[in-house]
């Protein structure tokens, strides 16, 4: 080893050296530390001037000799003995050449990085400018190309729900389907999407300019506007006027058009009435074994079984409010069950449930119990289509009973009356209910 303290240095300045390095070359030594400087100003300076040259560990890249400037380092190149063989390290010409490259890529780097954020911002508002021409577009809908979309019987049914929400929520978008949670419409929140998109299709709704960005996607390929149908919040079409007009054909639509068709679309309303009140049950008993009880919900594998049984309590003529008395007692016995006996938990509790409900079901239908209505408690979220399509549907069947009928002074047995011009046309039995057709059919009232 060879080290070289370029210092003119008496006996403090030497011990000073000596810390960095093992003097094995005397240097000239003519001055005091005091006569030089600050101690510490000394040490630096020697330190900063001192390098060694490790003949025995070579650059990695160059074949040189290495050169270190301080002790640590050289051990840290050359080991204990400073002899070691090098593989890791490079001279200081190479490192500096090797952090120039670095710098250089780092560089090359960070200009990628600009140039993929100026990429990015443009893009951005390329898709801002496509998506605010097409938020135009569904702005300048008027109504004037809408059609009625028969034979879409959930579509028809969710405008007249979407006609009755816009009526009391006025000046606000209609919420899109995230935004109703769980339930959505009807309780099926594709079910939902897909008859919006009906709806969408026959201009009956347009994409309101309230929907968030996140609703829209503008394709890579092609630069095409998408957007997602569940995050879409929308707008009816037409004023309140068109709404109107509209309701009123949706409904005498399902009331008393003739035709398999409309059969068949009155058919779809009874079972989407059947499948909203099941679900409502449902959600009611799940409502009050988490929120009253803190037990978990009904597990996943009794759901399928308990949809039967509120099923079958519906089939059997039980009204909603019936169902909902039905489910009251079910959680409240099962807790009760859960109390007498210490190694029940939570989750048996709610499985029991359903057990339970079949049992109170089946016994009321048996003994023909008389089973109080009760309304569902302030907490409990019924899926907002179910109070609008229940009424229509009690409605529409109303338009068809025997005993309405039969009282009917303006129909023959058939429920069929004359109009004006001699045809025979359905009769709705006005005579025989209090209220006037104008509220039936008037959205607001639904
Ligand atoms: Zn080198
Ligand atoms: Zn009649």
């Amino acid at each position: 080893m060879r080290a070289v303290i370029k210092a003119d240095c008496p006996k403090h300045a030497r011990e000073v050296a000596a810390q960095y390095w093992e003097i094995t070359e005397e240097g000239t030594w003519t001055r005091t530390v005091g006569s030089i400087g600050d101690q510490q100003w000394v040490a630096a300076t020697a330190t900063s001037v001192s390098h060694a040259v490790l003949l025995k560990s070579l650059c990695r890249n160059c074949d040189e000799p290495i050169r270190v400037t301080n002790r640590s380092w050289a051990v840290r190149v050359g080991g204990k003995y400073l002899d070691r063989l090098n593989d890791r390290y490079l001279c200081p010409e190479c490192s500096d050449v090797q952090r120039r490259d670095e710098e250089r890529e780092r560089e090359r780097r960070l200009q990628a990085v600009r140039a993929e954020k100026e990429r990015e911002k443009l893009k951005a508002e390329e898709e801002a400018r496509t998506i605010a021409a097409a938020l135009a577009d569904e702005e300048a809908k008027d109504g004037s190309t809408s059609r009625l979309p028969y034979r879409r019987p959930t579509a028809l049914a969710l405008y007249l729900v979407l006609i009755n929400h816009a009526a009391y929520n006025p000046g606000k978008p209609l919420p899109s389907v995230a935004d109703l949670g769980s339930l959505g419409w009807t309780g099926d929140t594709e079910r939902d999407t897909e008859a919006l998109l009906d709806l969408y299709r026959a201009h009956l709704v347009a994409i309101a300019s309230e929907t968030p960005r996140k609703a829209f996607d503008v394709s890579e390929e092609d630069g095409e506007l998408r957007f997602f149908g569940p995050e879409v919040k929308w707008r009816l079409v037409g004023g309140s006027t068109t709404a109107t007009a509209n309701a009123r054909a949706v409904r005498t639509h399902f009331m008393t058009a003739p035709g398999q068709e409309a059969h068949d679309d009155r058919q779809a309303l009874a079972e989407l009435v059947d499948r909203m009140e099941i679900i409502n049950v449902i959600s009611y008993l799940d409502g009050l074994l988490t929120k009253k009880y803190d037990y978990p919900a009904v597990p996943e594998g009794r759901r399928q079984e308990l949809a039967d049984i509120v099923r079958k309590g519906f089939a059997a003529g039980y009204t909603s409010g019936q169902m909902i008395c039905f489910a009251w007692r079910a959680a409240d016995s099962a807790a009760a069950w859960k109390e007498r006996n210490a190694h029940m938990g939570p989750p048996e509790a709610s499985s029991g449930a359903v057990t339970i409900l079949n049992n109170k079901i089946d016994t009321a239908i048996e003994v023909h119990h008389a089973i109080p209505e009760y309304d569902p408690p302030r907490w409990h979220q019924q899926p907002p289509a179910l109070a609008v399509l229940r009424q229509l549907n009690a409605e529409v069947k109303r338009v068809r009973d025997r005993s309405v009928i039969s009282a009917c002074p303006q129909c023959d047995h058939q429920g069929l009356c004359e109009t004006d011009t001699g045809a025979m046309v359905r009769c709705i039995h006005t005579a025989t209910v209090p209220e006037q057709p104008e509220s039936q059919e008037d959205p607001a009232e639904a």
